[in-house]
Protein backbone atom coordinates (compact mmCIF):
# COMPACT_ATOMS: atom_id res chain seq x y z
CA UNK A 1 0.00 0.00 0.00
CA UNK A 2 1.43 3.57 -0.91
CA UNK A 3 1.72 6.11 1.35
CA UNK A 4 -1.36 7.94 2.64
CA UNK A 5 -0.76 11.74 1.59
CA UNK A 6 -1.06 13.98 4.47
CA UNK A 7 -4.12 15.44 6.00
CA UNK A 8 -6.35 12.63 3.70
CA UNK A 9 -9.04 11.58 5.16
CA UNK A 10 -11.55 8.59 4.16
CA UNK A 11 -13.47 6.12 6.16
CA UNK A 12 -13.33 2.27 5.24
CA UNK A 13 -16.86 0.17 6.04
CA UNK A 14 -17.10 -3.52 6.54
CA UNK A 15 -20.41 -5.19 6.74
CA UNK A 16 -21.06 -8.60 7.56
CA UNK A 17 -24.53 -10.01 7.72
CA UNK A 18 -24.17 -13.69 8.02
CA UNK A 19 -27.61 -15.56 8.32
CA UNK A 20 -30.72 -14.58 9.64
CA UNK A 21 -30.10 -15.58 13.02
CA UNK A 22 -26.50 -14.41 13.50
CA UNK A 23 -27.72 -11.34 11.55
CA UNK A 24 -30.85 -10.42 14.11
CA UNK A 25 -28.81 -10.95 17.16
CA UNK A 26 -25.93 -8.33 16.48
CA UNK A 27 -28.16 -6.24 14.03
CA UNK A 28 -31.14 -5.00 16.07
CA UNK A 29 -32.26 -1.70 15.46
CA UNK A 30 -32.54 1.20 18.45
CA UNK A 31 -35.57 -0.59 20.08
CA UNK A 32 -33.90 -3.88 19.84
CA UNK A 33 -35.67 -5.52 16.99
CA UNK A 34 -34.57 -8.08 14.37
CA UNK A 35 -33.44 -5.22 10.77
CA UNK A 36 -33.18 -8.29 8.59
CA UNK A 37 -35.33 -8.26 5.51
CA UNK A 38 -39.04 -9.29 6.37
CA UNK A 39 -38.68 -8.90 9.93
CA UNK A 40 -40.64 -6.00 10.69
CA UNK A 41 -44.38 -6.35 11.78
CA UNK A 42 -46.18 -4.49 9.07
CA UNK A 43 -49.29 -3.57 12.03
CA UNK A 44 -46.34 -1.80 13.82
CA UNK A 45 -44.99 0.47 10.61
CA UNK A 46 -45.28 3.97 11.09
CA UNK A 47 -47.53 5.76 8.58
CA UNK A 48 -46.42 7.99 5.78
CA UNK A 49 -46.38 12.09 6.85
CA UNK A 50 -46.36 11.19 10.87
CA UNK A 51 -43.41 12.29 12.24
CA UNK A 52 -42.22 8.24 13.33
CA UNK A 53 -42.32 8.36 9.46
CA UNK A 54 -39.06 10.52 9.95
CA UNK A 55 -35.66 10.20 11.68
CA UNK A 56 -35.32 11.84 15.44
CA UNK A 57 -38.81 10.76 16.68
CA UNK A 58 -38.26 8.01 19.35
CA UNK A 59 -41.21 5.69 17.33
CA UNK A 60 -39.27 6.33 13.93
CA UNK A 61 -38.18 3.14 12.19
CA UNK A 62 -35.03 4.20 11.18
CA UNK A 63 -31.67 5.94 13.42
CA UNK A 64 -31.78 9.29 14.21
CA UNK A 65 -28.96 9.92 11.22
CA UNK A 66 -31.14 8.28 8.43
CA UNK A 67 -31.49 10.59 5.86
CA UNK A 68 -34.55 12.25 5.90
CA UNK A 69 -37.29 11.18 2.77
CA UNK A 70 -37.75 15.65 2.03
CA UNK A 71 -33.53 15.82 2.38
CA UNK A 72 -33.75 12.72 -0.46
CA UNK A 73 -35.98 14.06 -2.58
CA UNK A 74 -34.18 17.58 -2.45
CA UNK A 75 -30.89 15.27 -2.95
CA UNK A 76 -32.46 13.77 -5.79
CA UNK A 77 -33.53 16.66 -7.65
CA UNK A 78 -29.95 18.18 -7.38
CA UNK A 79 -28.54 15.02 -8.56
CA UNK A 80 -30.75 14.78 -11.46
CA UNK A 81 -30.39 18.74 -12.69
CA UNK A 82 -26.32 18.21 -12.03
CA UNK A 83 -27.00 14.78 -14.50
CA UNK A 84 -28.62 16.68 -17.41
CA UNK A 85 -26.35 19.41 -17.29
CA UNK A 86 -22.47 17.52 -17.34
CA UNK A 87 -23.31 13.75 -18.04
CA UNK A 88 -26.58 12.99 -19.69
CA UNK A 89 -25.59 9.47 -22.33
CA UNK A 90 -22.19 9.21 -20.68
CA UNK A 91 -22.18 5.69 -19.33
CA UNK A 92 -21.17 4.11 -15.90
CA UNK A 93 -19.28 1.08 -15.34
CA UNK A 94 -20.18 -1.32 -12.11
CA UNK A 95 -17.37 -3.17 -10.59
CA UNK A 96 -18.43 -6.78 -9.35
CA UNK A 97 -16.70 -9.96 -8.48
CA UNK A 98 -18.41 -12.24 -10.64
CA UNK A 99 -21.21 -13.43 -8.04
CA UNK A 100 -24.85 -12.00 -8.94
CA UNK A 101 -27.28 -11.62 -6.77
CA UNK A 102 -31.00 -10.55 -6.84
CA UNK A 103 -30.38 -6.82 -6.22
CA UNK A 104 -27.43 -5.22 -4.20
CA UNK A 105 -29.62 -4.63 -1.41
CA UNK A 106 -30.13 -8.35 -1.15
CA UNK A 107 -26.60 -9.88 -0.95
CA UNK A 108 -27.48 -12.93 1.43
CA UNK A 109 -26.99 -16.57 0.77
CA UNK A 110 -30.36 -16.93 -0.61
CA UNK A 111 -30.89 -13.98 -3.52
CA UNK A 112 -27.85 -15.62 -4.58
CA UNK A 113 -28.30 -16.66 -8.72
CA UNK A 114 -24.63 -17.31 -9.54
CA UNK A 115 -21.49 -16.62 -10.68
CA UNK A 116 -20.21 -14.98 -13.92
CA UNK A 117 -17.67 -17.50 -14.25
CA UNK A 118 -19.65 -20.64 -14.51
CA UNK A 119 -22.85 -19.30 -15.76
CA UNK A 120 -24.45 -17.06 -17.88
CA UNK A 121 -25.69 -14.08 -16.78
CA UNK A 122 -29.28 -14.39 -19.24
CA UNK A 123 -29.56 -18.27 -17.30
CA UNK A 124 -29.40 -15.43 -14.13
CA UNK A 125 -31.73 -13.08 -15.12
CA UNK A 126 -34.35 -15.78 -16.31
CA UNK A 127 -33.96 -18.12 -12.99
CA UNK A 128 -37.15 -18.59 -11.23
CA UNK A 129 -36.44 -16.94 -8.48
CA UNK A 130 -35.25 -14.16 -9.87
CA UNK A 131 -38.44 -13.91 -12.10
CA UNK A 132 -40.62 -14.07 -8.76
CA UNK A 133 -38.11 -11.82 -6.69
CA UNK A 134 -38.54 -8.92 -9.67
CA UNK A 135 -42.58 -9.67 -9.84
CA UNK A 136 -42.85 -9.41 -5.76
CA UNK A 137 -41.77 -5.78 -6.20
CA UNK A 138 -44.97 -4.75 -7.83
CA UNK A 139 -47.44 -7.84 -6.73
CA UNK A 140 -46.80 -6.57 -2.57
CA UNK A 141 -47.55 -2.82 -2.93
CA UNK A 142 -49.95 -1.29 -1.33
CA UNK A 143 -53.26 0.41 -2.99
CA UNK A 144 -51.82 4.03 -2.28
CA UNK A 145 -48.65 3.33 -4.55
CA UNK A 146 -51.14 1.59 -7.01
CA UNK A 147 -53.24 4.89 -7.32
CA UNK A 148 -49.76 7.06 -7.47
CA UNK A 149 -49.35 9.09 -10.55
CA UNK A 150 -45.90 7.95 -10.32
CA UNK A 151 -46.46 4.11 -10.32
CA UNK A 152 -44.75 3.47 -13.42
CA UNK A 153 -41.56 5.46 -12.86
CA UNK A 154 -41.31 4.23 -9.25
CA UNK A 155 -43.11 1.52 -8.49
CA UNK A 156 -42.53 1.60 -4.67
CA UNK A 157 -38.74 1.94 -5.01
CA UNK A 158 -36.58 -0.62 -3.16
CA UNK A 159 -38.79 -3.52 -1.42
CA UNK A 160 -35.98 -3.19 1.71
CA UNK A 161 -37.41 0.32 2.05
CA UNK A 162 -40.88 -0.60 2.71
CA UNK A 163 -40.94 0.56 6.12
CA UNK A 164 -43.89 2.58 6.56
CA UNK A 165 -47.99 2.16 6.54
CA UNK A 166 -50.10 4.32 4.24
CA UNK A 167 -52.22 6.95 5.57
CA UNK A 168 -54.95 4.45 5.34
CA UNK A 169 -53.10 1.86 7.37
CA UNK A 170 -51.98 -0.71 4.80
CA UNK A 171 -47.79 -1.63 5.18
CA UNK A 172 -45.43 -1.61 2.23
CA UNK A 173 -45.24 1.68 1.73
CA UNK A 174 -41.39 2.71 0.90
CA UNK A 175 -39.83 4.88 3.66
CA UNK A 176 -38.39 7.62 1.05
CA UNK A 177 -42.12 8.29 -0.75
CA UNK A 178 -42.74 11.85 0.35
CA UNK A 179 -39.07 12.42 -1.34
CA UNK A 180 -39.55 10.46 -4.17
CA UNK A 181 -42.46 12.07 -5.09
CA UNK A 182 -40.97 15.30 -4.93
CA UNK A 183 -38.51 14.29 -6.98
CA UNK A 184 -40.30 12.52 -10.10
CA UNK A 185 -42.56 15.99 -10.04
CA UNK A 186 -39.21 17.67 -10.62
CA UNK A 187 -37.49 15.26 -12.98
CA UNK A 188 -40.55 13.76 -15.31
CA UNK A 189 -41.45 16.94 -17.71
CA UNK A 190 -37.48 16.51 -18.80
CA UNK A 191 -37.54 12.58 -18.79
CA UNK A 192 -40.61 12.93 -20.74
CA UNK A 193 -38.99 14.95 -23.20
CA UNK A 194 -35.79 12.39 -23.83
CA UNK A 195 -37.90 9.84 -24.48
CA UNK A 196 -39.36 11.82 -26.81
CA UNK A 197 -36.33 12.76 -28.65
CA UNK A 198 -34.93 8.83 -28.60
CA UNK A 199 -38.27 7.13 -29.62
CA UNK A 200 -37.98 9.81 -32.55
CA UNK A 201 -34.55 8.95 -33.44
CA UNK A 202 -33.06 6.71 -35.98
CA UNK A 203 -32.83 3.07 -34.51
CA UNK A 204 -28.59 3.87 -35.19
CA UNK A 205 -28.61 7.41 -33.95
CA UNK A 206 -27.57 8.34 -30.62
CA UNK A 207 -29.26 11.45 -30.24
CA UNK A 208 -27.70 14.65 -28.08
CA UNK A 209 -30.13 14.99 -25.59
S1 LIG B 1 -43.93 7.74 -5.17
FE1 LIG B 1 -44.61 6.84 -3.20
S2 LIG B 1 -46.80 6.32 -3.53
FE2 LIG B 1 -45.88 6.66 -5.56
S3 LIG B 1 -45.28 4.57 -6.24
FE3 LIG B 1 -43.45 5.54 -5.25
S4 LIG B 1 -43.53 4.87 -3.10
FE4 LIG B 1 -45.59 4.46 -3.98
Amino acid sequence: MGAVPEGARFLVGLSIDGSKEVHDRHRIDKHGEPTAPDAWDPARLPIVGTPESRPGHPGSVVTDWSVDPEEYGYFLCKVWDEWLRRDVCKVLAVEHDGSVYACDHYVYPKHRRGNLLTRKLGSMVFDPEQVRFGYAKSEKLPQYCRDCSYLTDCWGECPKNRLLRTPDGEPGLNYLCPGLKKFFAHASREADRMAKRLLDAPAVARPRI
